[in-house]
């Protein structure tokens, strides 16, 4: 990248500034003539224009440029591929320093534009990005190495075959406003080791934390190797609609599902993480305090603007009570805008306000919080039972700071509720006895299942986050999540010295002898029928091969 850091308004890029050696020139100061000597012909010669540099700017990327952004990301990739992969190791692996360094500044923008507590953003959006860089610039070598593949040497004689895992080329990442600093970067990072180039397009909502991921990585890898693109969802269709060779998304169901079209019309593969509605599973064998501990936090972090906030907690009857009366204490406790985040948006505001009007109206009853007066952002935690399920509450992605607690029967009718749900991103498990959490994780549709903890699992590099249903099909973190940034090619290389293979022409007596012999070589015959196929194949192999 090229320019310094994230500005609010960097103002017109290089190339829009006046050429003061192509343009007039400027006035004389009183009594300084300017008659000169004729200048030679080169300098009257228009100058060149300046090439056009990447701006880091949080205001919307004219469409207009959107085209040239992507062909200097198109032939910056060919480089950036082209250098072994050491090479790219040791450049993003700067990352993870600069990234600590600027601790305090990136905590700070989470704070101011988007609401988070600044401990809760260095936790969730700092750390783990250096176990994220550790990780990756570690694994990178081993998995992007290519594989052999092992060939029968009786079938397929004199052969050998690689794996090669080549990058897809230019990745556009489409992005969310929650996690804005955690989210790009864990696309980023595997997707520039293995030689691509990403065009960035965070969320209109967090163009400032936008800003900054593009800043982390100036001077860290070449200009066009990271491409920033700001704007709303007009910017992230033109990027589709100048050809890209892989989408990974963030975001929505409905936006998904618009992105998915788009994609699938322009056969792009893409990857596509998107809402939830979890769940917890609390067992009457609980440790109450943990569980009631875990619960709070993993329903009120980020005002439950996640992904992976817990939306629906289905407790065993015998331990209800004390749970709810814990959960309700906590919940008392949290204090505003010290642990508690505001809403970032009014129109998630008004989802959050009319998801619980609509659960008050079918029974539900509010235990702590209600909604805050109209046009509030400081959504207080809140905590309802719930007795009839048949609302959007229970049903639609709230992400907000509500906690609807549902009492069950057994553990089995709980995760028949779980897995009721169009979404299945993650859920967890609450109780003492781990080996049967275990096997009731079996049972459960989600992507990420975690027992005796909640949510927590996307900061770690190793572990696969994904989702099933309306939660999408996308891999984010893990070996897995190099299919999407990836391609495999396969290359064989024969060195045969035979003058035909098997399976060519003609097809003569001795092939069809030979086939059915390989036939039963290869278990279609008893035992001494294989021997006997063996001897065969020893006679014909030779004639068919080199023969006539
Ligand atoms: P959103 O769908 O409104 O926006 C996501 C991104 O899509 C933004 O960058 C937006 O500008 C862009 N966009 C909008 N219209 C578009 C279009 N027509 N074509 C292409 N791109 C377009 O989502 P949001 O409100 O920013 O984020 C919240 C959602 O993200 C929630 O549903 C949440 O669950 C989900 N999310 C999922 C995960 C996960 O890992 N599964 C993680 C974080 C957030």
């Amino acid at each position: 990248m090229d320019a310094a850091q994230p500005q609010e308004n960097p103002g017109a890029p290089a190339a829009e500034t006046p050429n003061v050696a192509a343009g007039p020139a400027p006035e004389a100061p009183p009594g300084v003539t300017t008659e000169a000597a004729p200048l030679p012909e080169a300098v009257l010669a228009p100058a060149p224009p300046p090439p056009e540099r990447p701006v880091i700017s949080t205001d919307p990327t004219p469409l207009e440029k959107i085209p040239d952004i992507l062909a200097r990301a198109r032939s910056a990739q060919r480089n950036w591929a082209e250098l072994p992969i050491r090479d790219r190791i040791d450049a993003v692996a700067k990352l993870k320093k600069r990234i600590l360094a600027r601790a305090e500044e990136i905590a700070t923008t989470l704070h101011e534009e988007c609401g988070k507590p600044v401990e809760e953003a260095a936790l969730s959006e700092v750390l783990p990005n250096a176990d994220l860089v550790d990780y990756w610039t570690l694994m990178a070598e081993e998995l992007l190495d290519s594989v052999t593949v092992e060939l029968d040497a009786l079938s397929y004689p004199g052969k050998i075959g690689r794996i090669h895992k080549d990058p897809r080329g230019v990745i556009a990442l489409i992005t969310p406003w929650n996690y804005p600093v955690a989210i790009p970067l864990r696309t980023i990072v595997p997707a520039l080791l293995a030689g691509n180039a990403v065009i960035f397009k965070p969320s209109e909502v967090s163009p400032r934390a936008g800003a900054l991921v593009a800043s982390l990585f100036k001077d860290i890898v070449p200009d066009g190797v990271l491409e920033l693109v700001q704007g709303d969802g007009s910017a992230a269709e033109a990027i589709l609609d100048n050809g890209v060779d892989a989408v990974v998304f963030t975001g929505s169901v409905a936006t998904g599902k618009r992105v998915a079209v788009a994609c699938a019309e322009r056969l792009v593969p893409c990857s596509m993480e998107l809402g939830g509605k979890d769940a917890a599973i609390v067992l009457s064998d609980c440790k109450l305090e943990r569980t009631a501990n875990g619960l709070v936090w993993g329903a009120f972090t980020n005002a439950g603007q996640n992904c992976a906030s817990i939306e629906r907690v289905y407790v065993e009857r015998p331990v209800a009570d004390k749970l709810i009366a814990k959960v309700v204490e906590l919940t008392n406790k949290l204090r505003a805008g010290v642990d508690t985040s505001r809403i970032t948006t009014q129109k998630q505001a008004a989802i959050v306000r009319r998801h619980l009007a609509e659960a008050v109206a079918a029974g539900a009853e509010i235990l702590v919080g209600g909604a805050p007066p109209e046009g509030s952002l400081d959504f207080p935690p809140t905590v309802v039972k719930v007795t009839n399920e048949d609302c959007s509450l229970m049903r639609e992605e709230t992400f907000g700071p509500i906690l609807p607690i549902v009492l069950v029967d057994s553990p089995e009718q709980a995760i028949e509720k779980t897995n009721a749900s169009r979404f299945g991103l993650t859920t967890s498990i609450w109780t003492k006895k781990v080996r049967r959490a275990r096997d009731l994780a079996r049972k459960l549709k989600t992507g990420v299942i975690t027992i005796n903890n909640h949510g927590f699992t996307a900061a770690l590099p190793a572990a696969p986050w994904t989702g099933t249903g309306d939660s999408g099909y996308g891999i984010t973190n893990s070996p897995h999540a190099l299919a999407e940034l990836t391609r495999a090619r396969f290359i064989l290389e024969d060195t045969s010295g035979a003058a035909r293979e098997l399976w060519w022409y003609p097809y003569t007596p001795i092939l069809r002898t030979l086939v059915f012999a390989m036939a039963r070589a290869r278990g279609g015959a008893g035992f001494f029928g294989r021997i006997a196929a063996f001897f065969r194949l020893i006679v014909t192999v030779p004639r068919r091969m080199f023969g006539g």
